[in-house]
Formats: C-alpha cells, structure tokens, sequence
C-alpha cells in the first residue's frame, strides 16, 4: 500500500496553506468576534479554484481528486473552521450533486458559476422540525402549470444568505421519502431570509433560516427525478462527511501545532512543561488520532475518487476525526492551563469551532446508525 501523496496533492497542500497563513489567520479572530460573513476570504477562495475543486475543467472546475478536495478543507480548516465550511458547502453540497444529477443545461447554468467561483451555493434540506429525521421534512412543491411552487421554511442554512443557488429538497408525494431535488435562484420571489443564527462557533460562517412562500421557479429546476431527491440528498452527505472529517481534522492539528509550541515553552516548577509526563502523553494521543483520522479520511476520499461505495468510510472518517478532534482541542484547551480559556489564545476558539462537527452532516449518533447498519449487513 502507498500512503504517500501525488506531487499535485502535495502542491495542493502547500498552496492551501500559504494562502491561509497570509490571508485567513490574521484576520480569523476580528471575523469571529463580528460574525460577520468574510467576503474577502470567498472570493479569494473562489479566484483560486477552491470552490469547485472536483469539478471538471469543461464545467469550471480544477479537475483535482478528492484527497485534494479533502486536503484543501483540512488547511483551511487550520486556519479557520468557517473559511472550511464555506468552500466544503460549495464543492460538497452545491458543485456536487449538480454535476452528479443536473442535466447538461443545468451545469451550464448552475455548476459552471459556482465551480469558478463566481456564485456561493447552498444546500437546504434540515428544517426547523426535522433535522436527524430528514425525512420528515414539510416544504413542499407542487407543480402549476410550467411552474414549481414551493412553500416551507427551512433551518440552519450554511452560506443561506450568501448563496445564488440553493439546493432544496421539498415533498412531491404522499408518501414519506416523495422528496425532490430544486435548483432554487436567490432571486427568486418567494425566497427570504428568515432568520441568522448566532453560533458558537464557526461564527464566520453564514448560518440561516430560509423561507419559501409560493415561490415559483421554472419546471426545469427539478435535479434528477421526481421522488428520488432523498436519495440524491444522502448521496451527497456521503461525499460532504468526508469535508466534515477534514475540518475536524484541521482544527485538531491546528490544537495541536499550538500545543506543542505552547508546551515547549511554559515554565513550571522549574521545567518546560513538555518534560513533564503527564503533558507529553496528551500530545501522543492528539498525535496518534489526528494520524489514524487523517488516514480514515484519505481511504474514504481514495473510494470515492475510485467511484466505489464510500458510506460506511465516509461515516467512520467523520465520526472518529470528529470525536479526535473534541479530545484534541479538550487537551489543548487544558496544557494552555488559564490561557486556555481566554480570547488571546486560538485554542479557545478551536474548543468552540470543532463542537458542530459532531452535529453537522449527521449527528455522531447518526453516524454510528450508518456504521452500525453496514456491519450488521442491514
Ligand atoms: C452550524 C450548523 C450548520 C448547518 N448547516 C446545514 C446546511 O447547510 N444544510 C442543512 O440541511 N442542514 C444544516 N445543518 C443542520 C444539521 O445537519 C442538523 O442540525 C443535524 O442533522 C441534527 O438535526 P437536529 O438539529 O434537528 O437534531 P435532532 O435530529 O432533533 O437530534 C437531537 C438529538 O437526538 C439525537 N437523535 C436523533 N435521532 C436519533 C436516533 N435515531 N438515535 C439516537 N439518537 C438520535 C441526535 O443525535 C441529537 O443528539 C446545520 C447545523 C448547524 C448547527
């Protein structure tokens, strides 16, 4: 087996991570304080390929692979969980199911925009009843005429109010998974803004409710067929769980790179605290997890760029990298002592940034659902 990296990952990485160490982590701090959504890092991030970086070339894309793709979420992640989840939304759960399930009119329209990095993208299937239990969800759309209408709210948008085009899934059927696929514009009429969450963490990022009320859009905005958008909609989550274990993997190598600088060198009783024990066992273990996620992630990025079934990978990469990365930035947190709970020290933010891995894309619950399915051969 070959654990090494291409030259073109290599490069990948490399590039990433010059560009978040000039433009992402001098000012990650001001936009976490602000919430403030950070246009500069997106179109930068859009100008350098990042927002459609599987997407092929003929489509506006960078033709790069998955490991790429993850690679990429895992340096920005590093500087900035927010900048992560942006790019991740647009790739992952925008880019993706349009070159996946859109017709060649489609990608024209949608895919070649949002992979040059022109439009942001969003994907809007949780609501403000049904999250876990997508199914259950309530938007619906009927169609009049040569027109979709839909109506609902949906919850917890990322890039939401950012976005051109969302994906949004609504019920077209009686039954409970006759659930559909829209390529809704913004511009829409019928389509608001309802609501901006203040978070925890990741407060970079845009996170929104989104109303539809009659919303009309043009019966050519159905992707992929009718009553088989749950399916499109899981199919995606499979190639995003792998962008959710990159960014909890960034966030945990960031906790540790500080801690390791911090450790080397804080004095107590007489010593750096690296000497002691007690601390150089934390740092093994941030170690030993961060290496076997990152290798978890590689595996579900190498089958799906194989084209080979990845929900099981995908759900072990983000379930182990996600919980790695809650103990990596709790250790963090505890070997920056007192430092550790104030602003002046990134691994306070880290602390809150990784916490929504665990929820996003599917709850660590959900995800032993998943995994447990596939080992009992359900
Ligand atoms: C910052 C942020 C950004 C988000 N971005 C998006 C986005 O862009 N698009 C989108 O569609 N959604 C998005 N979400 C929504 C996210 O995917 C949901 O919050 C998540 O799936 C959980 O759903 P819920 O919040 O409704 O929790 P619930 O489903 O209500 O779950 C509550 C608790 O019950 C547990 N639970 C539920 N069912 C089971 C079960 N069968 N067995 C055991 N435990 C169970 C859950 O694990 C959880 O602990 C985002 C959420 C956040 C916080």
């Amino acid at each position: 087996m070959d654990f090494s990296l291409t030259d073109t990952q290599q490069m990948t990485r490399a590039t990433v991570r010059d560009f978040v160490e000039r433009e992402i982590i001098p000012t990650s701090a001001r936009y976490d304080e602000s919430e403030e959504f950070p246009e500069a890092w997106a179109k930068k991030m859009g100008e350098l390929g990042l927002f459609g970086i599987f997407v092929p070339p003929e489509y506006g894309g960078s033709g790069l692979d998955s490991v790429c793709y993850a690679i990429t979420i895992e340096e920005l992640s590093r500087g900035d969980a927010s900048a992560a989840v942006i790019a991740a939304v647009c790739n992952g759960l925008a880019c993706e199911p349009i070159l996946r399930f859109g017709t060649e009119d489609q990608r024209r329209e949608f895919l070649v925009p949002l992979a040059k990095g022109e439009w942001i993208g969003a994907y809007a299937l949780t609501e403000p009843g049904s999250g876990s239990d997508a199914a259950a969800l309530r938007t619906t759309a009927r169609l009049e005429g040569d027109e979709w209408v839909l109506d609902g709210t949906k919850a917890f948008v990322s890039n939401g109010s950012q976005a051109r085009v969302v994906i949004a899934y609504a019920r077209t059927g009686e039954k409970k998974h006759d659930i559909s696929a829209f390529l809704v514009p913004a511009d829409a009429k019928g389509f608001t803004v309802s609501k901006k969450e203040s978070k925890m963490g990741i407060r970079a990022s845009d996170t929104v409710n989104l109303s539809f009320d009659g919303l009309r859009i043009p019966k050519g905005s159905l992707l992929g067929e009718m009553n088989r958008g749950f399916a499109i909609a899981m199919s995606t989550l499979d190639g995003g769980r792998i962008g959710i274990a990159a960014q909890a993997l960034g966030i945990a190598q960031r906790a540790l790179e500080e801690s390791l600088k911090y450790a080397k060198q804080r004095e107590a009783f007489g010593h750096r605290i690296a000497e002691f024990e007690g601390i150089q066992w934390k740092l093994a273990d941030m170690a030993t997890e961060i290496d076997a996620a990152r290798l978890l992630m590689y595996r579900a990025a190498r089958r799906k760029d194989l084209g080979m079934r990845h929900t099981y990978e995908s759900s072990v990469a983000k379930l182990f990298a996600s919980e790695a990365a809650h103990r990596a930035v709790d250790a963090a947190v505890q070997i920056h002592g007192g430092y550790g709970f104030v602003k002046d020290y990134v691994v306070e933010k880290l602390y809150r940034d990784q916490r929504v891995t665990e929820i996003y894309e599917g709850t660590s619950e959900v995800q032993r659902l998943v995994i447990s399915r596939s080992v009992l051969g359900k």
